[in-house]
């Protein structure tokens, strides 16, 4: 048996990309070789802000040592096309990949057969599952790199249940009661409107129940970016579950990945801040604010009179106007930057909280930054994420809409001073980042063992 060799293939928005190019880092450092799959826009988004380095030939790149090799496919949209609408990128994807991904398997395999350097397990993340189809009628193994919590795994793989039990309808799988759920017998009430899909549409419910279907039948294993102390009870619903934070946060404190090229003024700019004196505010990649909600953040940074790194991204936010007056009330206070070096930011000994949307990716850097969040939900799994912070692990607050759907500025600021006055909390942020750097660390962690049971099956 030669190397393990992985095809890792993410569904193509940022918070899937970063922990797919994490754990092929982490597959690379212990040895295995990786093709790494991208749509051919995403490819050509991160090699333009590598340019120095990006090699004319777009099909096959070698940016990241021989051991990770980039390659990409058409995702069937033309460059313009809104790339936000997950449906139609969903269904652009089934359309024009599938087809393609046979020939590259035999390309490789023609190509490393010599070196015995066959491709040996296909590694996707949700709705990427269409590949599993060609891989197992090429004989190849797979296994689903899910991108979010365990916990909503455990959530998603339990539609059915929810379904027949009358906590959600079978259609758009929202709830048809308002009585909470509990995850376990020892865990705090759960809302089911937060259940992962509720934001989500019937479309993508459909599509969901689906590919969860598919993920069950062709992933051996379900691996999580997570730390079992987290999440223990996630873990005792399916032995496919291993959590595997440890090694893919390890692996780089940069996102080679990102669609936009990362600001790193602002690290100087901590730097010169007294330690835990900066709010960081991001919402990630994906949600936006309006222009009311703009102006309602901006005003509780300034009332708040504390230094602050706040991510506007380009091309939306950016667009919004700022309160009159507040660029030059801030000058000496805030920083704004377009893209964070975020996994850095938050490991900077200057941050004081995380106002944050509350993504997966973003939960566990502020977890292994103990952090303290203050949470801001938007889609998706972001709401389970919400409820775990605050009610299982007490590592933060909730932020409140007004009935006007806005979060107003005073709420804000009433928050970040409850924040950053609660003692607890602070020390909880710390246990957990205990929790998590030993993950990352101890030799015998289960993270790391789980990741090396997981290298070895492959060779199997
Ligand atoms: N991120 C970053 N710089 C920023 C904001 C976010 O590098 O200014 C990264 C962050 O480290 C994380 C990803 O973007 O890896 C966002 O993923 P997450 O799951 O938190 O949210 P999503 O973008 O999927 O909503």
């Amino acid at each position: 048996m030669g190397i393990p060799h992985f095809l890792v293939i993410p569904f193509p928005t940022q918070g899937h990309l970063n922990p797919s190019m994490q754990f092929s880092h982490a597959l690379a450092k212990n040895g295995c070789n990786i093709t790494f799959l991208s749509t051919e826009f995403n490819h050509n988004k991160v090699l333009m802000l590598k340019a120095a380095a990006a090699s004319s030939d777009h099909h096959q790149d070698n940016l990241l040592g021989s051991k990770i090799k980039l390659v990409s496919f058409p995702d069937g949209l033309d460059p313009e096309d809104e790339r936000r609408d997950l449906q139609k990128l969903l269904f652009s994807i089934r359309n024009t990949m599938p087809s393609r991904l046979p020939k590259l398997i035999h390309e490789i395999n023609a190509l490393e057969g010599n070196n015995n350097n066959y491709i040996t397990c296909i590694v996707v993340t949700i709705n990427m599952g269409w590949a599993f189809e060609v891989g197992s009628s090429l004989g190849i193994k797979g296994a689903l790199l899910w991108p979010a919590s365990a916990t909503s795994l455990t959530l998603c793989d339990s539609i059915h249940s929810f379904i027949d039990d009358g906590v959600v309808d079978s259609e758009y799988g929202l709830p048809v009661k308002t009585q909470k759920i509990q995850l376990s017998p020892d865990m705090p009430l759960m809302d089911p409107k937060d259940l992962p899909w509720c934001s989500l549409g019937k479309v993508y419910f459909e599509h969901l129940k689906q590919e969860i279907k598919t993920c069950k039948l062709s992933a051996q294993w379900w691996l999580c970016n997570t730390v079992y102390e987290l999440e223990p009870v996630a873990f005792s619903s399916s032995p496919k579950l291993l959590p595997i934070g440890g090694p893919m946060l390890t692996s780089s404190d940069h996102n080679p990945t990102s669609f936009w090229e990362e600001d790193k003024t602002c690290l100087h700019w901590l730097d010169q801040q007294p330690s835990q004196s900066v709010i960081y505010v991001s919402f990630g990649s994906w949600s936006l604010l309006d222009q009311n909600q703009f102006t309602e953040l901006a005003l509780g940074l300034q009332l708040l009179n504390m230094p602050f790194l706040w991510v506007v991204r380009p091309g939306n936010d950016e667009k919004h106007a700022y309160p009159d007056g507040f660029m030059g009330c801030i000058s000496n206070k805030g920083k704004i930057v377009g893209w964070a070096p975020q996994k850095m930011v938050l490991k900077h000994h200057a941050i004081a909280c995380f106002i944050s949307h509350c993504g997966w990716n973003s939960t566990v850097e502020g977890l292994h930054g103990g952090v303290p969040f203050l949470c801001w939900p938007f889609r998706n799994d972001q709401f389970v994420n919400k409820f775990f912070i605050c009610e299982v692990w007490k590592a933060g607050l909730g932020l409140h809409k007004h009935e006007n759907g806005v979060i107003s500025r005073d709420e804000i600021k009433k928050k970040v001073e409850q924040l950053l006055g609660c003692e607890d909390i602070k020390a909880r942020c710390l246990k957990w980042k205990e929790i998590v750097m030993e993950s990352m660390e101890k030799e015998d962690s289960q993270s790391i063992r789980n990741f090396q049971n997981f290298i070895k099956w492959t060779k199997e």
